[in-house]
C-alpha cells in the first residue's frame, strides 16, 4: 500500500509547509452571529442537541419497513455503478497551467509545451479503490455505503482516513500515508466549532492535538500564532476539527483526516435528520401495524359498545341504584332493570365494533403517509397489492428513485472524492461515480410522455397525428391537417437537423431503439388515426 503513496507524501509535504509556515499573521478573530439549526453545547467538541437521540433514529428506521426500503434503495442506486477514475484534462500547459479538453502539444495562449495527465496518479487512485480494506475488512466502497446509510438516517456522516505520519529530525510533520478508510459513528462524533469558526473555542482559542497522542488537547489563545508541540513526544500537532466521545476522554481528529458529509439539509454545523419532517407519519404507520398484529393475535377486534334504550331519567335512576349495589357487594352481578319505551322492542343492544382496517380508510391514509415520507427522500414508493386479501397483509414495495435524487446524492459524494483524490496526491485524475443509465432512460420516457400528452390535446383540436422518432430516437409526433398530408410527406423524408445526412435509401431515423422499435414498425398503420374525424 505504501508505494503508491510515496509521491503523495512528497506533494503533501509541500502543501503542509505553506500551510504551516505562518509567515503572514492570521487575522484577528471575533465572534460572528453563528446559530446553527441543530444547537450544540459543550466546551471544545460540541454535543448536538436534537429532538431525538441518534440511537432512536436508527431504531425507528430499522423498525419501519418503508424507511428501511427507501434508504436501502437510495444507497443501492447511488453506488450501483461503482467508482471510476477520470482525468481532469487531456493536456496541461507547463507555463500557464491552463487545462485543455483536447490533446494539444502547444498551448495556444503562450506557445509553451503541454503535458498529458500523469498516469501514475491513475494507478495510485486505482490501487486505493481496489485496496484490501480496513481493520474491519471493509473495502472502500463498502465504507462509503455505510456512511451513505448514516447520512440518509441522521444527515451526518463521517469518514476517517487513518494516516501514518512522517516526521523530520526536528519533529515537524514531513508527510503522511493514508493507510485506512473507515466510517466513524455519528453517535460519537462531535464537531469542534464556535462563533469564531471551525476548530475554535468560545473565546477564539485554537485547539491542537498530536496525531499519535490524540487524547491530549493543547489550547492556544487567540493571539498566539505558534503551533504547539506534543508534550509527550515533542512532535508537531494538528488543529482539532472533530472530537469523538470515546471512553473517559475524547479522541481528536484533524481537518484532513475526517470528512463530515451532509446531504438532506443545508445548515451550518450538524445536519438535520430527515426524520424531523416525517417522524409522526412513520410512527403512525408503525402503530397501524401494531393494531393489525393485535387484531390477529387476540383473535378479535377491539371492544364493542353497549347501547341501552329507554327514558333517560329512568335509566339514570336504575344505573345509580346499580352502582350503589355494586359498591356494597362488588362480587354480585346485578341485573340492570329499566322501564322500556312503549314501542321499544329491544332494550339493550350490543353494537359490535368489528373494525376492519379497510373501514378506517387505512389503505388510503397509509398510501398518503408513505408518499409523503418518500417525497422527503425524493423517491416514489409504490405499493403493489398482493394477489389475494386486503392490502395490509399482502403488500409488496417498489421504490422508484428519481434521477434528480441520485444526481444530487452523487454530486455530494463527488465533492468528497475531490477531497480524497487530492489527499491521495492526485491532481490530474480524480475519483468519480459512474453515472446512472437509469437517469437517461427516465429523461427519455419523460419527454416521450409529455409529447404524447400534447399530441392528445392537439388531436382533440381536429389535427391528425403522425408518430415518428426524433433525432435522438425519442417518440415524437407530427401534426397535420387533413389536406396538408402531401406537404407533410415531403417534410418527413427531409433529414433531421441533428442527424447526419440520410443514406441512399433515405431512411428517416438512423438510431434504432429497441424500446421504441414496435412503435416504429407500426408507424404506417397508425399513420392516420381517426382522432379528428
Ligand atoms: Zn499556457
Ligand atoms: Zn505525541
Amino acid at each position: 500500500m505504501a508505494s503508491y503513496l510515496a509521491r503523495g507524501r512528497k506533494r503533501r509535504s509541500g502543501r503542509l509547509a505553506t500551510r504551516g509556515g505562518w509567515e503572514n499573521p492570521r487575522p484577528e478573530t471575533y465572534p460572528i452571529p453563528f446559530a446553527p439549526y441543530i444547537q450544540a453545547g459543550g466546551e471544545v467538541e460540541k454535543v448536538p442537541i436534537m429532538l431525538f437521540s441518534i440511537r432512536w433514529l436508527y431504531d425507528i428506521t430499522y423498525a419501519s419497513d418503508v424507511l428501511r426500503t427507501i434508504i436501502r434503495t437510495i444507497t443501492g442506486e447511488t453506488f450501483k455503478n461503482g467508482l471510476d477514475i477520470k482525468e481532469k484534462f487531456k493536456s496541461l500547459c507547463l507555463k500557464c497551467n491552463r487545462q485543455f479538453e483536447e490533446d494539444i502539444m502547444i498551448c495556444p495562449y503562450d506557445g509553451s509545451l503541454t503535458r498529458p495527465p500523469d498516469y501514475s496518479e491513475y494507478i495510485r487512485l486505482k490501487q486505493f479503490i481496489d485496496s484490501g480494506g480496513n481493520k474491519f475488512g471493509e473495502k472502500p466502497l463498502e465504507v462509503l455505503k455505510e456512511v451513505d446509510n448514516d447520512v440518509n438516517i441522521t444527515d451526518n456522516g463521517y469518514i476517517f482516513l487513518r494516516k501514518d505520519y512522517y516526521y523530520d529530525e526536528n519533529g515537524a510533520i514531513d508527510g503522511a500515508d493514508i493507510v485506512e478508510i473507515m466510517r466513524l459513528s455519528p453517535e460519537k462524533m462531535r464537531i469542534v466549532m464556535s462563533a469564531h469558526g471551525g476548530a475554535r473555542g468560545e473565546n477564539g482559542e485554537r485547539y491542537y492535538f498530536c496525531p499519535i497522542h490524540r487524547k491530549e488537547l493543547i489550547s492556544m489563545p487567540d493571539n498566539d500564532e505558534n503551533v504547539p508541540r506534543c508534550q509527550i513526544c515533542n512532535g508537531q500537532t494538528l488543529e482539532a476539527w472533530f472530537g469523538a466521545r470515546e471512553e473517559e476522554r475524547p479522541v481528536y481528529f484533524g481537518k484532513d483526516e475526517v470528512y463530515h458529509i451532509k446531504r438532506w439539509s443545508h445548515t451550518q454545523g450538524y445536519g438535520v435528520p430527515p426524520m424531523y419532517s416525517i417522524y409522526l407519519k412513520v410512527l403512525a404507520l408503525l402503530k397501524m401495524d401494531r393494531f393489525v398484529v393485535n387484531a390477529y393475535s387476540l383473535q378479535r377486534s377491539p371492544q364493542g359498545l353497549l347501547v341501552i334504550k329507554g327514558r333517560v331519567e329512568n335509566l339514570r335512576k336504575a344505573w345509580m341504584e346499580l352502582m350503589q349495589k355494586a359498591r356494597e357487594n362488588p362480587y354480585m352481578i346485578y341485573p340492570l332493570v329499566v322501564e322500556g319505551e312503549e314501542n321499544t322492542k329491544r332494550i339493550v343492544e350490543y353494537q359490535e365494533f368489528s373494525l376492519k382496517p379497510v373501514d378506517f380508510l387505512w389503505v388510503e391514509s397509509r398510501k398518503e403517509y408513505r408518499e409523503t415520507i418518500g417525497a422527503v427522500y425524493g423517491v416514489q414508493p409504490i405499493f403493489v397489492q398482493g394477489a389475494q386479501g386486503q392490502g395490509l397483509s399482502n403488500e409488496g414495495l417498489m421504490i422508484t428513485v428519481t434521477a434528480q435524487t441520485i444526481n444530487e446524492q452523487q454530486r455530494v459524494w463527488e465533492i468528497f472524492f475531490d477531497w480524497l483524490s487530492k489527499l491521495l496526491g492526485a491532481y490530474d485524475y480524480h475519483i468519480i461515480m459512474n453515472r446512472n443509465e437509469l437517469e437517461d432512460e427516465l429523461k427519455r420516457l419523460d419527454i416521450a410522455d409529455r409529447r404524447l400528452e400534447l399530441a392528445k390535446n392537439v388531436a382533440a383540436l381536429g389535427f391528425n397525428i403522425r408518430i415518428r422518432k426524433d433525432s435522438n430516437g425519442i417518440l415524437d409526433f407530427d401534426y397535420v391537417r387533413e389536406n396538408e398530408d402531401a406537404v407533410q410527406e415531403e417534410r418527413d423524408t427531409a433529414p433531421d437537423k441533428d442527424v447526419p445526412p440520410p443514406k441512399a435509401e433515405g431512411t428517416k431515423s438512423k438510431k434504432k431503439d429497441d424500446s421504441l422499435s414496435s412503435v416504429q414498425n407500426d408507424e404506417d398503420k397508425v399513420n392516420k388515426p381517426g382522432f379528428g374525424n
